[in-house]
C-alpha cells in the first residue's frame, strides 16, 4: 500500500564506478533517482541500474554487502535491471575466458571483456539503435565489452561492425556502452518506461 504514495524510484548501484553520472542523468529525464549501497535501498527502488567500472570490483562488493541474492530474486520476480559496460559483463551468464569471475548470471548472454582491442581503448560513435529511433544514438565506449552470444528470450537491440551492444531480455537491458557521458537522454528514458510498467503491474 505504501509503495503507490512513493515517487517512481530508479536506483544506481553505488558500489564502485561511474554511477554519479547516471544518477544525473536519471534526475534529467524528470525521475527520482535513488544511490543504491544497502539492502533497505535495493527493497526499495523500483528498477536499478548497475553502472559502468570493474566488473570484478562491483561484483566482489556486491556479494561483500550481501545485495548480490537480493538482487538476483528481485530481477526474477520482474523487476528491471539494466547494466552498462562492467554493469553487462556482472549481469551476464558467461564471461568468456574468465569462468572462474564471479557474476549474476541473470542475462542469457556471453560476453567477452575489452573486446574492442586495446589500441581504441574508448571511442564515440552515433550507433543506430531502431528501437529509439531517428537520429542515432550517441555512444561512448570505454574499455567496452560485447556480446558474443545470446540465448533464448533475449533481443539484439543495437550491434556496431556485427558486435552485438545492446541487448534486452524481458526486464533486463545490458549494454556495453555509456549513455550517461552524452546529452542523450533516450536510453534511460526507455528504461524509465520499463520502469514505469513493473511498477504500474504491483
Ligand atoms: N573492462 C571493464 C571490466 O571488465 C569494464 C569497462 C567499463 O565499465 N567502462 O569490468
Amino acid at each position: 500500500m505504501e509503495r503507490e504514495h512513493k515517487p517512481l524510484t530508479v536506483g544506481v548501484l553505488a558500489l564502485q564506478g561511474d554511477f554519479e553520472a547516471h544518477l544525473r542523468t536519471l534526475q534529467r529525464c524528470g525521475v527520482h533517482a535513488q544511490e543504491v549501497r544497502t539492502i533497505q535501498q535495493l527493497q526499495e527502488v523500483d528498477g536499478l541500474i548497475i553502472p559502468g567500472g570493474e566488473s570484478t570490483t562491483i561484483m566482489k562488493l556486491l556479494q561483500r554487502y550481501g545485495l548480490d541474492t537480493l538482487l538476483r530474486q528481485r530481477a526474477e520476480q520482474g523487476m528491471p535491471v539494466y547494466g552498462t559496460c562492467a554493469g553487462l559483463i556482472v549481469m551476464a551468464r558467461e564471461i568468456e575466458g574468465y569462468p572462474q569471475q564471479p557474476r549474476l548470471g541473470l542475462l542469457n548472454v556471453a560476453v567477452a571483456r575489452n573486446a574492442f582491442g586495446r589500441q581504441v581503448d574508448s571511442f564515440e560513435i552515433d550507433l543506430p539503435v531502431p528501437k529509439l529511433g531517428e537520429p542515432p544514438l550517441r555512444a561512448v565506449f570505454i574499455r567496452a565489452p560485447y556480446v558474443t552470444r545470446v540465448g533464448e528470450n533475449v533481443e539484439v537491440l543495437a550491434s556496431l561492425n556485427g558486435k552485438i551492444v545492446l541487448v534486452q531480455q524481458k526486464n533486463l537491458l545490458g549494454g556495453a556502452f555509456h549513455p550517461e557521458l552524452t546529452e542523450d537522454l533516450r536510453l534511460h528514458g526507455y528504461f524509465v518506461e520499463m520502469v514505469r510498467a513493473y511498477r504500474k503491474q504491483q
